[in-house]
């Protein structure tokens, strides 16, 4: 895929690019107040949610096609670009006809090939901009596949939003960040526009400036953010609005730090690399002489007819090295997982010893 990036007449490059409205348009005077004040700000593209995903029924869904003039409103008083989010193909052809400028997939939408391709289809010809939101599990290669079945349509201007992924567990975040996804992506495809989505991530107002900032830190290009006239009283994921005041406000806080390096900078951070690259090569070098260990185990263990998985033991590992990480300032979260991984690999090269050692089935079955 040749990507290009998501760049439209009269929108600037420079980052960050901010798309912010409503979640969803409730009303006409509530779409006019947000757009005004936005426009005013110099925020060249405007959301809004005319369908809307709920996840349980009963739940204010969206004016649908009756909204559709609110935002051709907004075309004509602002000048601004009109974004909404569809899920189907009737959608399609509604915000076609209605004037919508820019279309988004939603993520529960993006975790569906059959819905990501039926839209794919009806788009065919048309000469769109389309954002892709990530898929609501933690799939790089789902997301990848809506990106390829838009573009195997013919859309060029694609882009995508980071807007994090559901987890069970409850978390600080009401959709998990998971940063090395879109980190990832953007390695695999270093033209495409990738926007980061704070409100669905946060799902407070709390947070936001802190994952706006991670966004901007990570080189990300632009910001959607849900934005209200009264957002405590929205009809749809009201504790993560905010007004286009605070969002001023948000916008003025954040630091945007350069990528380009210079020579002096380029130095310290080179000479710390190299320190990271020699501490990685160390810590490669621990990991083989380990499973060299693992291996001898293995070995004792095949001979004297001992299990490979000692479960106190591995209490012991996990419950002494949880503790000493803490002591040196590393998460809980992270150890577990480290070690975890390490037991894992252990495992593998004690049973891969065990294997090597026993005699072919085949043989046996022939003598
Ligand atoms: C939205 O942007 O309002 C929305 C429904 O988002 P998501 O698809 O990310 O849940
Ligand atoms: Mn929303």
């Amino acid at each position: 895929m040749k990507i290009e990036p998501f760049r439209l007449p009269g929108v600037s490059e420079e980052r960050p690019l901010i798309i912010a409205g409503p979640c969803s348009a409730e009303s006409e005077e509530q779409v006019l107040t947000v757009a005004r004040s936005l426009s005013q700000m110099g925020i060249r593209i405007f959301r809004s949610g005319l369908w809307k995903p709920r996840t349980r029924p009963n739940a204010f869904e969206g004016h649908g096609s009756a909204a559709l003039p609110w935002l051709r409103r907004v075309k004509e008083e602002t000048g601004m670009y009109v974004a909404t989010e569809v899920a189907n193909v009737k959608h399609v052809y509604e915000a076609l006809r209605g004037g919508i400028d820019i279309m988004w997939i939603g993520a529960r939408t993006t975790a569906n090939p059959f819905a990501v391709q039926e839209i794919a289809d009806t788009l065919k010809g048309v000469d769109i901009p389309v954002l892709i939101k990530n898929p609501v599990n933690p799939d790089l290669e789902l997301w990848i596949g809506a990106i390829e079945r838009l573009y195997h349509s013919g859309i060029r201007r694609l882009g995508v939003i980071h807007r994090g992924f559901s987890k069970y567990e409850q978390t600080a975040y009401r959709n998990h960040p998971q940063w090395q996804i879109p980190i990832e992506l953007k390695r695999r495809y270093p033209e495409l526009t990738i926007i980061t989505d704070p409100s669905h991530i946060c799902g407070n107002r709390e947070n936001l400036l802190q994952v706006s900032q991670q966004a901007m830190d990570l080189n990300f290009d632009g910001l959607i953010i849900e934005t209200h006239p009264d957002p405590d009283n929205a009809l749809s994921d009201a504790k993560q609005q905010i007004t286009p005041d605070q969002l001023k406000l948000l916008l003025s806080r954040l630091v945007l730090r350069h990528q380009e390096v210079d020579a002096l900078a380029r130095v310290t951070l080179d000479e710390l690399r190299e320190q990271i690259d020699q501490y990685d090569d160390q810590l490669m070098n621990l990991l083989e002489r380990r499973m060299g260990i693992s291996e001898k185990i293995g070995e004792y263990k095949r001979k004297n007819n001992i299990t490979i998985l000692q479960t106190r033991r591995w209490d012991e590992i996990i419950t002494s090295r949880v503790k000493q990480g803490l002591e040196k300032g590393l998460s809980m979260e992270f150890v577990t997982k480290i070690f975890e991984a390490i037991h894992q690999e252990s495992i593998n090269h004690q049973t891969a010893v065990m294997n090597k050692q026993d005699e072919p089935v085949s043989d046996t079955t022939q003598k």
